[in-house]
């Protein structure tokens, strides 16, 4: 693919919402057969500038996946900063979720904002956002382009509205407050009115252009039969278009990570390989299915054990294992998907003391015989061969 300056990457064009997802209805087998995208590749792996893992070139391969922050859960702990993870392919940079920490990542990844083209959200816990609307609020302007700050439109890819919340227990009550599932675009709009006399100060007092002209949002189309009131929050279904430039194509497929709703995850097919991400889910064969014989799969895990031997209380522990992956769990998924490598992220629990790497490494290699990596943050991947 042509080396395209990021005004003029091409976009498929804006679809309705339902034609989207039937447009994209298609198998990732005949998607890989029909892209001409060669399936290369071995990850190699590298530290930014401030992590501690020895140098593999990862800097010198044109695409790499950069783990930002790893860490499962939305509570400031040691060792590790919330879930969020960019796939950097030439000068492009996209972003996947936007957990605690991500903007101040993404600076220390030297990534260049400028270079940011869009954001996936895989769904909207708090893990994955909290820095969503920070990503433009304290990068959006029009001096010193494309290092510090954001001034060309990001496109936001991600859930809508749930449409209902899960049933209360206990007869809880729900926080009285309107919308009570907002989706995307009422996630931005709300985030804009509560700093509105900031972003208003900024414009008047420096000149910045509106903040709404450097993100561009798209609620996710939803398959027929899916969500709140079905039986099932993540029916059996082919993975779908969401877009494609001159650099990636991505799918994406509902995962299984109740009670939210949706939930997604994400499939990045380049030249130089592809690269999945799981998002929340516990062991899923849309995933399977989205992710096969890709070259990169990177997949939450948790070690139940470890909240078992600190005594959980048996309903909080029944949520895990019904939301997430167990460590033990996800070399099947790996080998089923028949993937390259497997990389670790959105660990539980997130701090490295707890669970050593050693023990994630082998536990996550039962019944795969790729490669298995532990995510840390700042660690980078480089995706096909070094340059
Ligand atoms: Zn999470
Ligand atoms: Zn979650």
């Amino acid at each position: 693919m042509p080396e395209l300056p990021h005004e003029a990457k091409r976009r498929s064009p804006t679809m309705p919402r339902r034609s989207l997802l039937q447009a994209g209805a298609v198998g990732i087998g005949a998607l890989t057969a029909a892209s001409a995208m060669p399936a290369v590749a071995s990850a190699s792996v590298a530290r930014a500038p401030t992590g501690q893992q020895t140098s593999r070139r990862a800097d010198r391969c044109r695409t790499r996946l950069v783990l930002l922050g790893t860490a499962a859960g939305p509570s400031p702990r040691m060792g590790r900063l919330g879930m969020a993870s960019a796939l950097v392919v030439g000068d492009r940079a996209y972003l996947v979720d936007a957990g605690r920490g991500m903007v101040d990542q993404v600076a220390r990844a030297e990534i260049p904002f400028g270079s940011i083209s869009d954001v996936l959200v895989t769904h909207l816990h708090s893990d994955h956002v909290a820095e969503l609307f920070n990503l433009f609020l304290l990068t959006w302007g029009n001096e010193n382009p494309n290092r510090s700050t954001i001034s060309r439109p990001v496109g936001v890819w991600g859930p809508g509205p749930a449409g209902a919340l899960p049933p209360a227990r206990d007869g809880r009550p729900a926080v009285t407050v309107e919308p009570q599932t907002p989706g995307l675009v009422e996630y931005f709009e709300r985030s804009l009115q509560a700093n509105a006399y900031d972003v208003n100060v900024r414009v008047r007092d420096t000149g910045r252009p509106d903040i709404r002209s450097v993100y561009q949002l798209h609620e996710l189309a939803l398959p027929a039969g899916a969500g709140p009131g079905h039986d099932d929050l993540a029916p059996e279904m082919q993975p779908f278009l969401v877009f494609e430039d001159d650099r990636v194509r991505v799918h994406a497929t509902l995962v299984h990570h109740p009670p939210m709703f949706p939930c997604y995850a994400f499939r990045f097919d380049t030249e130089d390989g592809s690269v999945v991400f799981s998002g929340d889910t516990t062991a899923s064969s849309n995933l399977v299915r989205l992710a096969r014989a890709a070259d990169v799969l990177v997949h939450e895990v948790i070690e139940t054990s470890y909240y078992e031997a600190q005594n959980w209380p048996p309903g909080r522990l029944a949520h895990l294992r019904e939301s997430f992956t167990d460590v033990s769990e996800v070399g099947a998924v790996a080998a089923a998907a028949d993937v390259r490598t497997l990389v670790l992220s959105h660990l539980a629990p997130g701090d490295p003391e707890a669970v050593p790497d050693s023990t994630w490494h082998r536990k996550a290699s039962q019944g795969f015989d790729g490669q298995v990596i532990v995510g840390h943050d700042l660690l980078q991947i480089g995706v096909g061969a070094p340059g």
